[in-house]
């Protein structure tokens, strides 16, 4: 068994192997002094781990080591102070006699308190530990309702190692998330209290904050095992990818009612929450309350349950990756975005789709946000090196395509429809991305207008066009947008324009404009809105036919070579 032990030790951490060989199972890192606190917190129910907590004990392989193994030593440990007088054992006062009656009195065993079971074996090599000392092994923890006992073992390890599996995500590391019961808080409180007044009179110095949390205890034991099941998998504090579980234990539910008659404050409805009592809630409660008030309402130490807590299902999330790249549209029949109109489908694609679903079935992602610099009207082609896009694509199972792959992606977007066409395609940083919306307003767009005049027109009326340099306009939300734009008077800046002339009532006018600026609204003055506008300076009525961006220029995402 120490064979075994060993081995395992080695593959998870050669660190705790070498500490296995210098420290004999037996040297638990603890102190003379902590012998009437491990006493009186076994007494109280505590399990093996959760004493060496509440002991500040942060050797992560006295944790590690089996629970039934920790148990008999603790016990070995503190049956050693009761038979032979420690140097340091305090004087005897009516308080400690007490105690030490509860727990060990040898003459008065309490009938109630279960024997503690070894195995055989153990029994037979570690006869001392075995003789007449009463634990409460076989309870459930009255502090991590068994979280610390049964819930962090090569089994549950495995549980969670298969969880993972099913759901089939690629990935290089992952961060376990623990979520405990928020009445944990509660019991833990209790049993500080219950061992506070020991602390104080051996002179010890120690806080609250020294205690080890259940959550770090349970970590330093699980996720060695869930590394070992998953094959050797990084398990680090802050990955992309993230294993959460969460513990329940409804039959001590109610423990933290106390708290919200006691500090109302503390507990305040929240619209997304089930229950006023997150765990937040519940620290806070706890650390703001006096320790009078909490003895008042609350058993010191806690009442022991009779249920193991439950472990809910292992749920899986990959943090977002993202895709960027450019598009062209070459259809003057198809939307950005999805148009619906009362829940109802005008078109029956959109560019966004069209890019969007071959990427998210690549990166076997449960959704996307699709996001753009700028966008055109429906009946608008966007020509040249085609707009920035960027797809946050949400919960990815895949998170990374090599370069290769990114190309293989783009030919079959390519090859799905002829009215897009993507180019640049990569993968892109959530920082990198917001590059694309930052100084947006300062960027330029180049255009190609299809002008119509009501008045007949020669090439000679259009030439002054072409010497318009900085043109401010101000435009009025036009009239199309007013249902989801706030009304305001907007300056932008037409940089410059050319004409060029096609028959007698239509011509070419290409513009290079400030990001923002309402095009059609230029050609055809919306009422007067925009001002100056094109029928003004024509002194004619003119409409736009057709319209087309010819370039947006943002220097995002960098170009791939073909
Ligand atoms: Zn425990």
């Amino acid at each position: 068994m120490l064979v075994v032990r060993l081995v395992l030790s080695l593959q998870v951490n050669i660190l705790s192997f070498l500490r296995a060989l210098l420290l004999p199972a037996v040297m638990l890192p603890l102190k003379e002094k902590d012998k009437p606190i491990i006493r009186k917190l076994l007494a109280a129910g505590c399990c093996a781990r959760c004493v060496l907590r509440f002991c500040c004990v942060t050797d992560q392989a006295a944790y590690q080591q089996p629970q039934q193994e920790t148990l008999r030593e603790l016990q070995a440990f503190v049956e050693d102070a009761a038979n032979s007088k420690a140097p340091d054992s305090p004087p005897p006062n009516s308080t400690d006699k007490q105690e030490s009656h509860d727990v060990t009195g040898p003459e008065d065993p309490p009938s109630k308190k279960a024997k503690l079971n070894l195995n055989e074996s153990a029994a037979q090599t570690d006869a001392a530990a075995d003789d007449g000392v009463e634990l409460k092994d076989l309870h459930v923890c009255v502090v991590c309702f068994g979280i610390l006992q049964d819930f962090c073992d090569t089994l549950q390890a495995a549980k969670i190692a298969e969880a993972v599996k099913v759901q089939d995500y690629e990935f290089s590391s992952l961060t376990l998330s623990v979520s405990l019961p928020a009445q944990l808080c509660v019991r833990q409180h209790s049993c500080w209290l219950h061992m506070k007044n020991e602390i104080r009179q051996k002179g010890m110095l120690l806080d609250k904050s020294d205690v080890v949390q259940v959550k770090e205890a349970f970590k330093w034991i699980i996720q060695g095992l869930v590394a070992r099941e998953l094959g050797g998998v990084a398990v680090v504090t802050k990955s992309m990818f993230e294993v959460s579980m969460e513990f329940t234990h409804t039959e001590t539910e109610s423990d933290c009612h106390f708290l919200q008659a006691t500090c109302p404050d503390c507990f305040t409805a929240t619209k997304n929450k089930q229950s006023v009592f997150t765990r937040m809630s519940v620290v806070k409660a706890v650390e703001k309350i006096s320790d009078a008030t909490f003895l008042r309402h609350y058993p010191c130490p806690p009442k022991p349950p009779t249920s193991r807590c439950i472990c809910q299902d292992v749920q899986c999330l990959h943090m977002s990756v993202f895709v960027a790249g450019r598009y062209n549209k070459f259809c003057r029949s198809l939307p950005q975005t999805p148009w619906l109109i009362d829940g109802e489908r005008r078109m029956e694609s959109s560019v966004e789709e069209l890019i969007a679903v071959p990427i998210v079935s690549a990166f076997r992602a449960d959704g996307f946000n699709f996001s753009s610099s700028g966008r055109e009207d429906v009946d608008v082609r966007t020509l040249g090196n085609g707009r920035p896009f960027a797809l946050e694509l949400l919960n990815p199972h895949r998170s990374r395509l090599s370069k290769e792959e990114m190309k293989l992606l783009q030919e079959t977007i390519n090859t799905s429809s002829d009215k897009i066409r993507v180019r640049d395609l990569q993968m892109v940083s959530r920082e990198a991305m917001s590059r694309m919306k930052e100084g947006e307003e300062e960027k330029t767009k180049s255009y190609t207008a299809l002008v119509w005049t009501q008045r007949p027109i020669q090439k000679e009326d259009l030439s002054f066009i072409d010497d318009i340099k900085d043109l401010t306009l101000d435009q009025k939300t036009p009239l199309r947008v007013l249902h989801r734009r706030a009304l305001a008077i907007r300056q932008r800046v037409i940089h410059n324009m050319n004409a060029r002339f096609l028959d007698s009532h239509h011509f070419y006018l290409g513009l290079k404009t400030q990001a923002g600026t309402y095009i059609k609204e230029f050609v055809h003055g919306d009422f007067g809105r925009t001002k100056p506008n094109l029928c003004q300076l024509l002194k004619t009525d003119t409409d736009i036919v057709e319209l087309d961006v010819e370039s947006v220029d943002v220097d995002w995402p960098p170009a791939i070579p073909e």
